[in-house]
């Protein structure tokens, strides 16, 4: 069939507008991740590193085993070698040259959702603040895509921040919440510990099982731990969920002595009758235990995810770090979601030990600024379990890694790197982000990412969700 010339400009001008749009398109939101080296699966070298802090003392100098002009190169998904002047034939090079390495953080408590609810009931405690932002979306239609718009907002802060590893404390206030909650984990490439919050509810039970199946299981990324809340009455989901997490051969993470008054809840006889004091147990916050207490958590190896900066916005107290850190207790540093408003682990680790120098009225409080170091990355893989995978770079774990610049306003001048690393950085130092040896951050930008509808879509969540919350 012959077309007309007129026809024939028409379908011509229409595909160079067409071409116009894909291009725009591609623009805005969908780099090209995959493919230029930086997608994962290649090779990539971190060349000349200025500082390298390891976290393992066999690799360099001190307790963090620093290592001073040194590269770092990546193979596939794992750490290939640290050192100097290595043999990286093929590999993609990113310039170290006045640049700080050092390990992703292990976020070891949030709740990523929560993001939909930033700034909700700022004059309340814990308690005030869950009855007006969290407790009345249980029952309450929240949806799949609630849980999405939060989560995804929420982890494309904490890629921003070089957070590698987040751990996920989920409300899961129905199946589609939990889905849709999973499903922005797994789009974030980041590495997660999903800690479903679970019941004695069978139907509940079985959506664990299910979700373990379907987004768990299949994603080299994903971890499961069982949710739950101890204390006399709520001990029926509490055994449940003890009872689910042996069954699945996962560790139970429960918050534990948050408030003043949670003592008076019955939380540490409800975990002892449910004999839920094991190695592997995750327990958030512990701010106000005796000293009884600790030596107990202490002796079955419990884990603590200490939450400095929700602990301070909650007016729940400051929790005893140094009586941890002295019992060789395993702690990490958490973000808490919405009751702390923000995704940055510098800031938190600021709060770490700045909260124990006022406590004490002394310099040398505990944690010290390498052992805050330490535990925002080793001390949080130990407390999920994961540190012969990650947690420091060493060769052979995965390739989980951020890339400092310190030549900015906020840092410069080089007096104290090290120093300056916990009470200088600010998210927009973070240049590079590694997870499983693929960028995710490049060049101080979130790769992929569409960041004004991630906005829009959190906006309208955020909007559905305040129509369920009291005024
Ligand atoms: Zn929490």
């Amino acid at each position: 069939m012959r077309r007309s010339p007129a026809f024939t400009m028409f379908a011509l001008t229409l595909a160079v507008l067409l071409g116009a749009v894909v291009i725009a398109g591609l623009g805005r939101g969908a780099e090209p991740v995959a493919g230029d080296g930086f997608g994962g699966g290649g090779r990539v070298v971190v060349r000349d590193a200025s500082l390298v802090l390891t976290m393992d003392p066999k690799l360099g100098t001190g307790a963090l085993g620093q290592l001073a002009d040194a590269d770092v190169l990546l193979d596939g998904n794992r750490i290939k070698a640290v050192g100097k002047d290595l043999d990286a034939g093929g590999a993609k090079v990113v310039d170290g040259r006045g640049k700080i390495v050092l390990p992703g953080f292990v976020d070891v408590h949030n709740h990523l959702w929560q993001s939909l609810i930033r700034g909700c009931a700022a004059d309340d405690n814990v308690d005030g603040w869950l009855g007006r932002c969290v407790l009345p979306l249980y029952g309450a239609p929240v949806t799949g895509q609630d849980a999405y718009a939060g989560a995804r907002l929420s982890t494309v802060d904490l890629v921003g921040t070089g957070v590698t590893t987040v751990t996920d404390w989920s409300h899961a206030f129905n199946t589609g919440f939990a889905d849709g909650n999973l499903r922005a984990l797994a789009d974030s490439k980041m590495r997660f510990v999903f800690s479903y919050g679970a019941s004695a509810d069978p139907a509940v039970q079985e959506a664990v099982r299910t979700a373990k199946k379907r987004f768990i299981d299949p994603n080299p990324l994903a971890n499961l731990e069982i949710g739950s809340h101890p204390s006399s009455g709520n001990f029926s989901n509490l055994d449940a969920s003890e009872k689910l997490a042996r069954e699945l051969g996962v560790p139970l993470n429960v918050h534990l002595l948050e408030s003043k008054n949670d003592a008076a809840t019955g939380q540490m006889d409800a975990l002892r009758k449910a004999d839920a004091l094991q190695p592997g147990l995750v327990a958030n916050h512990v701010v106000h235990p005796t000293d009884a207490e600790l030596d107990e958590l202490a002796a079955h190896d419990v884990r603590v995810a200490h939450n400095p900066l929700s602990n301070m916005r909650l007016a729940s107290g400051i929790a005893p770090v140094p009586d941890m850190l002295k019992r060789h207790m395993k702690v990490g540093l958490g973000l808490d979601g919405g009751t702390n408003d923000t995704s940055d682990m510098y800031n938190v680790m600021r709060a770490a030990v700045g909260l124990q120098r006022a406590k004490y009225v002394d310099p040398a409080a505990q944690p010290t600024v390498a052992e805050v170091l330490r535990m925002a990355t080793l001390g949080g893989a130990e407390v999920l379990g994961l540190d012969r995978e990650i947690g420091s770079l060493t060769p052979g774990k995965k390739a989980d890694l951020q890339i400092v610049d310190p030549q900015q306003i906020n840092f410069a001048p080089n007096v104290a790197w090290l120093n300056q690393l916990v009470f200088n950085t600010q998210p927009s130092n973070v240049q590079w982000v590694f997870v499983d040896g693929r960028a995710l951050k490049r060049d101080g930008r979130v790769v992929g990412v569409d960041t004004a509808q991630v906005i829009r879509d959190a906006q309208a969540a955020a909007d559905h969700l305040k129509q369920l919350l009291p005024e």
